[in-house]
């Protein structure tokens, strides 16, 4: 029981005194004193980091062909260590047998793990998806039941939402539960799809309609209540060792006292658990991506072409660079969001709320940023496995080296945890909702920035403090998002809700200036407390993002503008686009050269 000695950390909380809301980022600046970065993990965080990392070098990387040939009993074996070690117990509270650690430390799990391919998919199911919906929703008999168990790992756990007609309209499944004529159990009919774990489980939470019911109900079925048969395990593109099954139900019975909090307030479970997976789908993104850097970088320092390492090439250095940069502008965010859920739970927990519910609500306040870290996480990932290939030449299409992997597995995380689509969706539709509701006051800011387009520039006075341009770079970024979305709502009114496209353009824009904000705020603050030229490639990277993050904005503003906008009107928001998108010229050439040097001295990624 390795972690079981480490301490309680306590949670840091904001310097200035400022409370931070989800999703205000959009119209607030944030001070670099408030957010949290990766270099602050103490001493405890780092141990639980080494042990991660250990597990995965002693267990997991020597294994990855055999786990991908689904070995019998390897998969289950390797989660049975884990849990000896702690690993799946981490954030669950000591009264059910866990460690109780904050919610940043489980994303650094997820993040370290998250390069362990199938066998991080199937830990973070186990910890995640399977096992919150009792840790939060459960009342205390069905905590005392299950929690130790799933916290140790002698049961496993798996999620049963999907079904063959209802995927990403999750609350739209056929599967039925009726209360049988002895009013002491449900039988569960229907047919589930997809499911991770499904093949050795002993915990299914599955999702279903009782009777008539709108909504979805959820409960705790165990493996040995009969009534499940399976299909074989599905032949996947990726994650082969993880395994994914169809799972039937056929009169399941399960007992009256196994439904999960309240009857149809399954699809809210399913909502509020999803956001937890989704900023941890991030946080694991970060661990892989970080892996195939590191192999990466060391091909590319040994293979010869033309008598010189391939990293001497611009071509090369331009890739590696760039990998690096996204890596740690998503680890930037990701962390920065994990904290303030730490930050929001604590305030909850002090004003009186119960810690499970605490723990769903702050997750729900910062649910925009989960969405953007699940996106952005999973598309980082994506190009710097693609461009792994790329570095490895023919060998990146070959199954005996590393990077064919990587690419096979990464692609699933655009798919699951609701789509990216639907994600980019979801990103919109909660922050105009919070406008709506009053929570976030949306308007003004974006009156203001439609006066500031009609007023004479004003370019203010030169100010030379550290990070004072960048900062007045991202402020303007978020003015071009306030004038597009302000301008489609304005324009479209209800008919905006349909108009995906437009939609799409405001995620990417808000993405864009979350992740670009949390870069250059960890820069900032590594700034301050290390001095300057201790962080030169940090200040670096966080200028390459915002630079590039200011052209995606443009692009996507500009599409968005021109198909809702025309005539003068239009031409009046291009100019304030083009006002707000400026800036001065940045060799963002030489930035990237400068990081790959870095990159291609240490041979690793060391940021
Ligand atoms: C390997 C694997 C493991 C999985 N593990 C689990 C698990 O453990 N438990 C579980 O319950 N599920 C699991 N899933 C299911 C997964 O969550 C779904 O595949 C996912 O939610 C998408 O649903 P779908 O496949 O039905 O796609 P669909 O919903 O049919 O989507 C198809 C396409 O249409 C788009 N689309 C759908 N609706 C909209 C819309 N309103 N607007 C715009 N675009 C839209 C999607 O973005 C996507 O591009 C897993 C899936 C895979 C492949």
């Amino acid at each position: 029981m390795i972690i079981k000695k480490f301490k309680n950390k306590s949670v840091m909380a904001t310097e200035s005194g400022n409370t931070i809301k989800g999703g205000e980022f959009v119209i607030r600046e944030t001070k670099y004193q408030d957010v949290f970065i990766p270099e602050e993990f103490d001493e405890e965080q780092q141990m639980i980091r080494q042990t991660c990392q250990d597990f995965l070098e002693a267990e997991v990387n020597p294994n990855l062909d055999r786990i991908d040939e689904q070995e019998e009993g390897l998969m289950v074996s390797l989660m049975d260590k884990a849990g000896e070690l702690g690993l799946l117990g981490v954030s669950i509270p000591e009264q059910y047998g866990g460690f109780g650690k904050n919610f940043n430390t489980s994303m650094l799990v997820a993040d370290v793990i998250g390069a362990g391919h199938s066998f991080a998919v199937a830990l973070s199911a186990h910890t995640g998806i399977g096992t919150l919906p009792i840790l939060y929703y459960g009342n205390d008999a069905q905590k005392d039941k299950y929690i130790p168990k799933l916290a140790t790992g002698e049961w496993k756990a798996a999620y049963c939402l999907t079904e063959p007609n209802s995927g990403s309209d999750a609350n739209s499944g056929r599967t039925s539960a009726k209360l049988n004529d002895a009013g002491t159990h449900y039988l569960i009919n229907g047919q589930k799809m997809w499911i991770t774990n499904g093949g050795f489980a002993d915990v299914f939470i599955v999702f279903a309609k009782i009777d008539d019911d709108k909504n979805l109900t959820a409960f705790i079925v165990e493996r040995d209540f009969g009534g499940i048969t399976m299909n074989p395990e599905e032949h996947k593109l990726g994650i082969k060792g993880s395994s994914t099954r169809q799972i039937f139900f056929n009169d399941c019975p399960v007992p009256m006292e196994n439904m999960l909090s309240e009857r149809e307030n399954g699809f809210k479970i399913a909502v509020n658990i999803l956001n937890i997976g989704r900023i941890k789908l991030g946080a694991s993104a970060i661990g892989s991506s970080r892996a195939v850097i590191n192999q990466a970088v060391n091909y590319a320092n040994e293979r010869v072409q033309f008598n010189l390492p391939i990293s001497k090439f611009g071509a090369i250095r331009y890739k590696l660079a760039e990998m690096a940069v996204r890596n740690y502008a998503l680890e930037s965010a990701s962390y920065r969001a994990g904290q303030n859920i730490d930050d929001a739970f604590d305030a909850l927990v002090a004003d009186g709320m119960e810690v499970g519910k605490a723990k769903l609500k702050a997750t729900e306040q910062f649910a925009i940023e989960c969405a953007i870290i699940k996106v952005w996480g999973s598309e980082m990932l994506d190009y710097v496995v693609d461009e792994g290939v790329q570095i490895y030449g023919g060998m990146g299409y070959s199954a005996d080296a590393p990077m064919e992997r990587a690419y096979r597995d990464s692609r699933i995380n655009r798919i699951f945890e609701g789509t990216n689509e639907v994600n980019r969706l979801l990103i919109v539709d909660m922050l105009l909702k919070r406008a709506m509701k009053g929570e976030l006051d949306l308007m003004g800011p974006a009156q203001a920035v439609a006066g500031e387009l009609m007023a004479i520039p004003d370019f203010g006075e030169e100010d030379d403090a550290p990070f004072a341009y960048e900062k007045k770079l991202l402020a303007n970024l978020k003015k071009a998002g306030l004038l597009v979305a302000g301008a489609a709502v304005q324009k479209l009114m209800m008919t905006l809700s349909k108009e995906q496209e437009i939609l799409m353009n405001i995620a990417d824009i808000i993405g864009y200036v979350y992740v670009a904000e949390s870069t250059l705020l960890r820069a900032e603050k590594l700034y301050h407390q290390k001095g300057a030229e201790a962080v030169d490639a940090q200040v670096d990277i966080a200028r390459i993002y915002l630079h590039s993050a200011i052209d995606k904005v443009y692009m996507a503003g500009k599409e968005a503008l021109n198909s809702f906008a025309e005539g003068d009107e239009l031409k009046m928001m291009m100019v304030g686009l083009r006002r707000f998108t400026k800036a001065e010229p940045y060799n963002i050439k030489e930035a990237r050269q400068r990081i790959a040097k870095r990159l291609i001295e240490a041979n690793r990624y060391d940021f």
